[in-house]
């Protein structure tokens, strides 16, 4: 397919670089790039996905910079559409001025995400593909990179496609039944269509089993450390960061508000909170404090509970344990180059990990303890895997689950053929949402507004 509407933006970073490339994509853009472009060459004809050297005009025809265009024909692009993409000097002037000269000779500029929704639209990415690639370009580890490759390469989209052949094949025997309404559907047909609809669901159920560890590594998880005043809380955080960033003094009760970073444990992108001790106190700031902790506790991941392990469990370190609720914790027992007492229930039955957050003693072990206590597991994603990292699409195989479910229940019941092709046609629906053949406009937008300007 080919737009009329050729659209024009940069598509790397805006600011000073060695480079900068501008993308033309639609119909104009190769008449556009004979109108701005003089091949050092001297001709006017460029062979498709080559690079020529040249300068690029103004309106007047005076150089505004000397760079290498390369136009590529419809469809072995990006879009799908024919493109033209212009290697310039990394200035933001010279991009703003080759950009304006593109626009005088007919393009416009591209919304965020036009050229990916091109993409899309034209049929190069199905939805989940065209979702991978702003999570690409967003991932902030080997994981993350991994698991939006994985979706971009396209294996999330073949199993949803093969998933959507198989009730496909349900559909067509229920609906040779609705031209006869007088006859049931045959024993044989029943139970087969119940066994393929049970066989579905499970592989369904597998993928949705996967969805917290695939919604951790992509979008990260947030971790609370937590504790009284003076065990260690600082001293650990500086120690995941590797850097002196929060505060260490040995007065009680110096980090009244929270601190928040973000870096990498082991493969999982991390927010890490550091709070406020906890202890039973009047002052209103530390209250305040203790107060902002309890409730971050209530919306993180995972807790990190340190307690010194030199000294033993307090009523303080009881309070802190009070405040977290039901997230999951896992105790760091810190300190233990001073001594280790034995601790009390219900702390001995925490999964724990002994530290010394001075020296950076048994770190390397915490940070393996916290990737299991998130992923369930060690960290293993293999490329062939199948990860569902994404709400959209768990939200959509719940609900074609729940159709197919439905629909095996109205075979027992012995429902109407009609009856029953309409809950398979919902389940069909739902696996369509996903691949995008039948999202509604409203979730297409949001998707497409996740991205940003140039993609
Ligand atoms: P927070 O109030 O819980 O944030 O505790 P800090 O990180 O500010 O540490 C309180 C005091 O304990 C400081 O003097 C730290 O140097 C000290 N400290 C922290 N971790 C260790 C450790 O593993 N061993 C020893 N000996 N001292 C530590």
């Amino acid at each position: 397919m080919q737009t009329e509407d050729t659209i024009v933006s940069p598509i790397t970073p805006s600011g000073e670089g060695g480079v900068s490339i501008i993308r033309l994509s639609g119909s104009q853009s190769l008449p556009i790039l004979k109108k701005v472009f003089k091949a050092a060459c001297g001709k006017q004809e460029f062979a498709s996905h080559q690079f020529y050297y040249g300068q690029i005009l103004d309106v007047e025809g005076a150089a505004i910079d000397e760079v290498m265009a390369v136009y590529m024909a419809s469809p072995k692009t990006y879009t799908r559409e024919d493109v033209v993409e212009i290697h310039c000097h990394g200035s933001p002037g010279i991009v703003r001025s080759i950009l304006d000269v593109c626009i005088d000779r007919g393009s416009r500029v591209a919304r965020p995400g036009e050229y990916t929704f091109r993409a899309f639209m034209n049929g190069r990415l199905d939805l989940t593909q065209a979702e991978a690639v702003i999570d690409l370009i967003k991932s902030r580890t080997q994981s993350s990179q991994r698991v939006a490759f994985s979706q971009l390469d396209g294996k999330l989209s073949t199993f949803i496609y093969k998933l959507r052949d198989q009730v496909c094949d349900q559909l067509a025997l229920v609906e040779t039944y609705i031209d006869f309404p007088d006859e049931d559907i045959e024993q044989p047909h029943v139970c087969a269509l119940g066994q393929v609809a049970g066989s579905i669901r499970d592989q369904i159920d597998n993928l949705l089993d996967g969805f917290d560890s695939g919604r951790v590594l992509r979008e990260g998880a947030s971790i609370l450390i937590m504790g009284r005043p003076n065990v260690g809380k600082s001293s650990l955080m500086n120690r995941l960061l590797g850097e002196q960033r929060a505060i260490v003094t040995d007065i009680a009760g110096t980090t009244r508000d929270t601190i928040e970073e973000r870096l990498s444990i082991g493969n999982i992108p991390v927010r890490l909170i550091d709070s406020a001790g906890i202890r039973d106190t009047l002052d209103p700031i530390e209250t305040q404090g203790v107060q902002r902790a309890q409730s971050l506790a209530g919306s993180a991941d995972l807790v990190l509970l340190v307690v010194d392990g030199s000294y033993g469990i307090t009523s303080d370190d009881t309070l802190a344990l009070s405040y977290i609720g039901k997230t999951r914790i896992l105790l760091v027992i810190n300190k233990i180059d001073l001594g280790r007492l034995p601790l009390e229930s219900p702390f001995n039955h925490f999964p724990q990990v002994p530290v010394c957050a001075k020296t950076g003693e048994g770190i390397e072990a915490l940070q393996k303890q916290v990737e299991v206590e998130l992923l369930g597991h060690p960290y293993d994603f293999g490329g062939e895997d199948i990860l569902l990292s994404d709400r959209r699409h768990r939200d959509a195989l719940v609900r074609c689950r729940d159709s197919l479910s439905s629909f095996s229940q109205g075979l027992e019941q012995e429902n109407s053929p009609e009856f029953l092709a309409l809950e398979l046609r919902e389940a069909l629906d739902s696996l369509g949402e996903i691949t995008g053949e039948t999202t509604p406009d409203e979730i297409l937008n949001r998707v497409f507004d996740k991205f940003c300007i140039g993609k």
